[in-house]
């Protein structure tokens, strides 16, 4: 994919495209293959949304979390201790439940797994605040149906260190479902899974790509799960990667006690990426809404991208990247996307060729490569291009992502700033000079005019 110019030898200033592309085939990526498609069919078929206990005839019931009870109607805060200890630290992470007054689904979120990625922490955290909650709102426990959870941080030490792991350097998401006497990871998974996942009946885990990297925002879900595909699409995003999820995944065994389960992955670790946040927000009340936990439709995208393949774009030289396209970037196949130089032999350049049509779903952000170091994670276009073309940004060429464009709700109440003058009105009121500047009859007509002008 790389190819070695030197420009002394060759000449040249402008390193060529490749001519010859690779014979390897490509997994087609926005097409799921046959035999998973029927898969997924034939499990979506089978399965029945229905069910009785969320039937809006009958009135809703107490919420038990962690043995709180919480009432219909009402939002209620409740310290979740991650570990059981008698001495030392419990890693108490708070867990906002909010329990409508209609029966309906309990559907819980997530964030903060890893503890350098922020957007699922800050989404969480907003979601949690009274311009989501407070009377009229989205998240208005009296006008709601059905149960919110929402845990902005799994993993408290991890988020005070700006680390992924937990201090044992185990990864919380990979130790799932853990164990009462297990490794310390594994015990908070253990807890995790049995107290905060069990009893919902929808998990929404957010995450950002690891640190160096950056994701488009996207939803990875396993399609031939039915809860899972409903919430999936009902996100409401473009595009959605339809796998089981890693080993040890919080997601992949939520799956196997039945509960629709996805995960959404937006930005990069270490940054509060706004627009991520902005698509998460809109993904999750997406959601609420398609179970008719919160009123109003779902927005839908123009199109869905369900990939069952992706390819690793990977550097062929050693050095530093200068990157030219990023997340969501839409590139042809044999297209130069980055040049690789190298500042101990300053006048030569490798450049990274693009080895499909195709769009990025992450790139690197460090730009320090060797040989084999992926630099972008590409979905191979093999249909639909037609399509994804009218939804890139004009200017820039990438893919703008429903639910990234308009007023973010929970800064509304911030959108006019106050500027306060100090002082005080000459004359002891707004129009007193006006007043004491009062004419003489002649110049009446005049004055009665200003005074329209000027008055409150
Ligand atoms: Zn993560």
């Amino acid at each position: 994919m790389a190819k070695m110019v030197d420009e002394k030898s060759s000449g040249t200033k402008k390193p060529k495209k490749a001519s010859s592309k690779k014979s390897k085939t490509l997994k087609v990526s926005n097409q799921i293959p046959a035999k998973r498609r029927r898969e997924i069919e034939k499990a979506l078929d089978a399965h029945s949304h229905s069910r009785p206990e969320w039937d809006r005839l009958t009135g809703a019931k107490q919420h038990r979390f962690f043995g709180k009870r919480i009432k219909p109607g009402t939002l209620r805060r409740v310290d979740f201790p991650l570990l059981e200890t008698k001495l030392g630290d419990p890693w108490s992470t708070p867990v906002t439940v909010i329990h409508g007054t209609r029966p309906g689904p309990t559907i819980t979120i997530t964030g903060g797994v890893h503890g350098d990625e922020m957007v699922g922490q800050v989404v969480c955290s907003l979601l949690s605040q009274s311009v989501f909650t407070g009377p009229g709102r989205p998240l208005d426990p009296e006008l709601m149906a059905g149960t919110v959870r929402l845990a902005p941080v799994l993993n408290p030490p991890g988020l005070a260190r700006q680390r992924r792991y937990f201090p044992d350097g185990r990864d919380l998401n990979r130790e799932f479902p853990g164990s009462e006497s297990g490794s310390t990871t594994g015990r908070v998974a253990f807890r995790v899974l049995n107290e905060l996942v069990n009893g919902s009946d929808f998990l929404l885990d957010l995450h950002t790509a690891a640190s160096g990297r950056d994701n488009l925002p996207q939803v990875r879900a396993n399609l031939a799960h039915p809860p899972s595909n409903r919430v999936a699409r009902a996100f409401g995003i473009e595009v959605i990667l339809d796998s089981r999820g890693p080993k040890g995944s919080m997601r992949r065994e939520a799956q196997k006690l039945g509960i629709g389960s996805l995960t959404y992955e937006g930005g990069g670790a270490n940054l509060a990426d706004h627009e991520a946040v902005q698509i998460a927000i809109h993904g999750v009340l997406n959601v609420m809404r398609s179970l008719h936990i919160i009123p109003g439709h779902a927005a839908r995208p123009k199109f869905r991208l369900l990939a069952s393949g992706s390819t690793w774009v990977r550097a062929d030289e050693g050095g530093l990247v200068d990157l030219f396209v990023g997340r969501g970037s839409y590139v042809e196949a044999g297209e130069v996307i980055g040049r690789i130089v190298d500042p101990q032999r300053p006048h030569e350049s490798a450049d990274i060729i693009s080895p499909s049509r195709g769009l990025f779903i992450c790139t690197a952000n460090n730009p320090i490569v060797s040989p084999g170091t992926p630099v972008g994670h590409l979905l191979p276009i093999t249909r639909g291009s037609r399509l994804i073309r009218k939804g890139l940004d004009k200017k820039t060429n990438r893919l703008i992502v429903s639910g990234s464009k308009g007023e973010p709700v929970w800064r509304e109440e911030f959108e006019v700033e106050d500027i306060s003058i100090d002082g005080e009105w000459s004359g002891g009121g707004v129009d007193a000079e006006w007043q004491r500047d009062w004419p003489e009859s002649s110049e009446r007509e005049h004055v009665e005019a200003s005074e329209e002008e000027d008055a409150d």
